[in-house]
């Protein structure tokens, strides 16, 4: 497999397909905005003018998208993808969507004889330029067996977690574990501020204690604790808020179709939608939610 087609350049994209092309793929990239495609050619991807154009003669597609709906607009119907895609072309999303959307574009893939995952990431967007990304993907051993290459091109994890959309259901009950644990963490450091302790002391000693967790051990919320974390750079860069509302969206919906009991993930998605209903909150990382708990100074 030597040639990609890329739809999508974003945040993710932009990185994941320029690491492609470092390891020796030939990328045609197409994305909706002219500056975003423009920085795709300047890492070395060559420049397509539509997604159609793009998949002309690609061994694989892959999309890195916002939303299932554009994923569904840009595969399925008369003037998807899918009609001209040719039975041997190997189709991967890593958009993050609803594992029902991923379910209907590998099916609708299969009726015409296409192989099809879902292969969304975590890592973020540091990961996504280094290379690391971890891929949880849905789909046939086969079709992840085709795939290998590419996504080990782009991260350092190829898990499969299932048939068809399972990958989209691991990747939102790891994003609805991640946002409690990042609350709790912030809970516990504020209360332990509050009572006087050194959020650095205390951060050492419940990552040696049964509290420690991820976002304890890499990422700790509390201004100042850790070096190169966002909450350390006044929240920029990250993982934004709004990404992890779309992620508890998705976690509440899949909880709701598989009449799931989710009241913690119901509770985080709650707690991030008051931290994010300030504009200026919502485009900072997740784990400013710390400052849900902070006081004003002087109070
Ligand atoms: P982004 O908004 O930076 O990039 C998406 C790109 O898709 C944009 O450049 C947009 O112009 C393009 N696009 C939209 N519709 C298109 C279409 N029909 N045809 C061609 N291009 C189109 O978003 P991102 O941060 O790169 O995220 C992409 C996906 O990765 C999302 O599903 C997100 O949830 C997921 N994700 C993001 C992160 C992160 O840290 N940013 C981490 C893990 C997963």
């Amino acid at each position: 497999m030597e040639s990609v087609a890329f739809i999508g350049l974003g945040n993710m994209g932009g990185p994941m397909a320029a690491n492609l092309v470092e390891k020796g793929f030939t990328v045609t990239a197409f994305d909706l905005s002219a500056p975003v495609l423009e920085s795709a050619v300047a890492a070395g991807c060559n420049k397509a003018d539509s997604a159609h154009a793009a998949i002309e003669g690609a061994d694989a597609v892959v999309s890195m998208l916002p939303s299932g709906e554009a994923v569904r607009s840009l595969y399925l119907g008369v003037h998807g993808l899918l009609q001209a895609m040719k039975p041997e072309t190997l189709l991967i999303d890593c958009s993050t969507i609803s594992a029902n959307d991923a379910r209907q574009v590998i099916a609708a893939a299969s009726e015409r004889g296409i192989a099809a995952l879902d292969a969304p990431v975590s890592g973020g967007t540091a990961a996504a330029a280094a290379g690391t990304l971890s891929f949880m993907c849905g789909g046939s051993e086969e079709a992840i067996e085709r795939a290998r290459p590419v996504l080990g091109a782009m991260g350092a994890n190829i898990f499969h977690a299932g048939p068809a959309g399972s990958g989209q259901v691991a990747k939102i009950c790891n994003n609805m574990l991640l946002a409690i644990h990042m609350i709790g963490t912030a809970e516990a450091l504020q209360l332990g501020v509050d009572n006087g302790l050194d959020p650095a002391v205390l951060s050492e000693i419940m990552r040696a204690s049964s509290g420690g967790n991820w976002s304890l051990e890499k990422y700790n919320p509390y201004p100042g604790v850790m070096e190169n974390v966002p909450a350390s750079r006044d929240y920029q860069g990250g993982f934004s808020v709004a990404l992890m509302l779309k992620d508890l969206g998705l976690a509440m919906d899949t909880a709701a179709g598989s009449a799931s009991s989710t009241p913690l993930g119901a509770l985080a998605k709650n707690l991030y939608q008051l931290h994010g209903g300030d504009p200026i909150n919502k485009a900072l990382d997740f784990s400013s939610i710390q400052n849900l708990f902070r006081r004003p100074a002087g109070d």
